[in-house]
């Protein structure tokens, strides 16, 4: 799984990035299932664990083109963590109140506390995605950035942030059929928005940003990760695994019982 890793300073080219690999796994969708449920497993056994040790912090971004797989992934992976250790955060197109302030300001607030996991779905890229595809501020904005967000998602890791961030990445004919499922489906028609065509006429300008996102910002502290995610079992698994990993290496304990626990007796 670590080969989905963006190693620091890769010009990535997400033309080479197959979104139907599937590397690592010969054993199919059912079989890959399985596998998800036991990670679920442990994953809520290593959230527990994130709480009680109460020194670090998860941060995990997803950003996909619209129908990417956000919300399945989220749904998919954490089924199953107790709740009270994970908060999901959905950044929207800003409000005025947001807008007012700098683009940072809303995510900031959003971040894990102490012993906390926070998903989120959509983030800071959205500032130079949507808002560099669309002209939404100007070139010598938008362009400055990158080096804000690299300062910024440094000094969280710095002060005990562990961040991870995912792109999730479909073709675009697998958009067009999920966009398709999307309108034929009375329970998913909802979930359609007109502006997502406008967003998939754009879809070279967004790969282009896509790629200047993940060639410029990750870091060693600040990982991104590109998923091949035709395939949603895939997908899943991947996040799982990474997730997992990270949390196994952070050394986590439960803190020491007070001293003497031993001998008190409860009558
Ligand atoms: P959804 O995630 O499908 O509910 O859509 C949210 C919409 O908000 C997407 O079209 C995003 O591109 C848009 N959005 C999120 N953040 C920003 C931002 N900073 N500036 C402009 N639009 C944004
Ligand atoms: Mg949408």
């Amino acid at each position: 799984m670590a080969a989905h890793r963006i190693e620091s300073g890769t010009e990535v080219r997400l033309v080479d990035v197959d979104p139907d690999a599937t590397d690592g796994w010969d054993d199919g969708k059912k079989a890959a299932r399985a596998r998800l449920a036991k990670l679920r497993g442990k994953l809520a056994d290593l959230q527990h664990l994130l709480w009680a040790d109460g020194r670090h912090r998860l941060l995990v971004v997803l950003q996909a083109m619209d129908s990417g797989g956000k919300d399945g992934t989220i749904r998919n992976v954490f089924e199953g963590v107790n709740p009270q250790g994970v908060r999901v955060a959905s950044f929207k197109a800003p409000t005025s109140t947001e807008l007012s302030h700098d683009y940072l300001w809303r995510v900031h607030e959003k971040m894990p506390a102490a012993g906390e996991i926070v998903v989120f779905n959509r983030s800071h890229y959205e500032d130079v995605l949507v808002v560099r595809v669309l002209d939404l501020v100007p070139q010598e904005r938008w362009e400055r950035r990158y080096e804000h967000i690299n300062a910024f998602e440094q000094m969280l890791a710095d002060e005990g942030t562990t961040i991870l961030k995912f792109y999730l990445h479909i073709s675009r004919e697998e958009q067009a059929e999920r966009f398709r499922s999307r309108l034929d489906n009375p329970k998913k028609r909802w979930k359609f928005n007109a502006a997502d065509l406008d967003h998939r006429r754009r879809w070279d300008d967004y790969m282009t940003a896509f790629e200047a996102v993940l060639s410029r910002t990750s870091t060693p502290d600040a990982p991104w990760f590109v998923v091949p995610a035709n395939h949603k079992w895939y997908r899943d698994l991947v996040v799982a695994e990474t997730l997992i990993e990270t949390l196994e290496g952070l050394d986590l304990r439960y803190p020491s019982a007070e001293p003497g626990i031993e001998e008190i007796v409860v009558t």
